[in-house]
């Protein structure tokens, strides 16, 4: 439903006390694609694996969030940040902040893995890295990290990459709602909530992105100050980014990304005058590819055969790079239905099409 109770009543998932098996439960529940409210120092968390697709998906579907936004990816610690993302895609000034906050409240926006799913970053090739300092937090993470590990021994299907313990995780709450700084405040949809008492630092993180020439610019003011930073890369190398400023470094397309591609979004395809198109070479993105057959598109990609709405957000971004990629003059997206997570899908592709 459009535009109903910012503030829906959800089944309180159940707390768990952090004792004996509940930590190796929870991090095999994450293996497994569930979700689970995590504690850290700053805010509790809804928690995924942060390199299964599908979950992350789940993630934006349980805190009803009207359209995507970047997750934050939580490690055990800096060792780990490192291997997910290669040591030497870090800049200086990264492991300079690193070696003074983490772990603590300190997201740094650092080049995405290519393993690491789109929808995690929104479609961005960066990625908010953070360590968080809550000891639960970091044996979730960690436990995780030895399972896929585990079972990469086992397996030996997964890349590299995805075999590090990273967990995706905004704050807990429904969009709009208040974060949640307590186990029992948490009222999302998810499997449990590990408890880890009340949070100590309880705003959240501050969020910079480093630059190789030394200089940060903060994208969001929290639990890192600006003099603490300017302690460690020096006074004048410290920027605060203005409200709504696209964020611009080499390598680095705007906050959210958008196809460079120009996109037409329809309501219905069988409505597209084909003539309107003229000679152009175009591609189309629909839910379920029934439609669209045989309209002669150039290249074709389909968010969810089955039509669900989850599967189809967790491709969407991906999605929308392979037509990037396909060299076409238009791409012609089809609205999904305006429910669920179909509701943050067509708020994407609305953006995609404005001028
Ligand atoms: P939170 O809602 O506390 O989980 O924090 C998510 C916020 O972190 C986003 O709304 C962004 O402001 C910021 N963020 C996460 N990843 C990135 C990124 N790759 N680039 C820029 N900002 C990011
Ligand atoms: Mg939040």
């Amino acid at each position: 439903m459009d535009g109903g109770d910012p503030f829906p009543k959800t089944a309180q998932p159940p707390v768990m006390a952090a004792e004996g098996s509940t930590v190796a439960r929870a991090a095999r529940w994450l293996a497994d694609g569930e979700l689970l409210g995590m504690p850290t120092e700053t805010v509790y968390g809804l928690a995924c694996h942060a390199f299964d697709a599908a979950a992350a998906a789940r993630v934006f579907e349980a805190k009803r969030r009207p359209s995507f936004d970047p997750l934050i990816v939580h490690v055990a610690s800096t060792d780990n940040a490192w291997r997910m993302i290669g040591e030497q895609a870090a800049p200086t000034t990264a492991r300079a902040l690193a070696d003074a906050f983490w772990p603590g409240p300190l997201t740094q926006v650092l080049p995405k893995p290519a393993e690491l799913p789109r929808i995690v970053t929104s479609g961005l090739e960066t990625v908010g890295v953070r360590v968080p300092a809550h000891p639960l937090a970091q044996r979730l993470i960690e436990a995780l990290d030895d399972l896929l590990r585990e079972r990469a021994i086992t397996k030996d299907t997964a890349p590299s990459r995805a075999r590090v313990g990273g967990v995706a995780a905004p704050s807990a709450n429904v969009f709009g709602g208040v974060s949640p700084t307590r186990a029992e405040h948490v009222a999302v949809p998810c499997r449990a909530v590990l408890d880890g008492g009340p949070c100590a630092t309880g705003v959240e993180s501050t969020v910079v992105q480093p630059h190789d020439d030394g200089t940060v610019t903060v994208l969001r003011l929290g639990g890192t100050t600006l003099e603490q930073l300017a302690e460690v890369v020096g006074e004048g190398n410290v920027r605060v980014a203005k409200p709504g400023e696209k964020v611009t470094s080499p390598g680095m397309t705007e906050r959210h990304y958008a196809p460079r591609t120009p996109l037409t979004l329809v309501h219905r395809l069988e409505r597209l005058d084909p003539a309107s198109l003229g000679n152009q070479r175009v591609g189309v993105l629909t839910l379920t590819g029934e439609r669209g057959r045989g309209m002669g598109f150039a290249a074709a990609e389909v968010l969810s055969k089955r039509g669900d709405l989850v599967e189809a957000a967790a491709n969407l971004f991906a999605a929308l790079h392979r037509l990037d990629a396909a060299g076409l003059d238009r791409v012609v997206a089809e609205a999904v239905p305006e429910e669920g997570l179909g509701r943050a899908i067509n708020d994407r592709l609305r953006r995609a099409s404005a001028p």
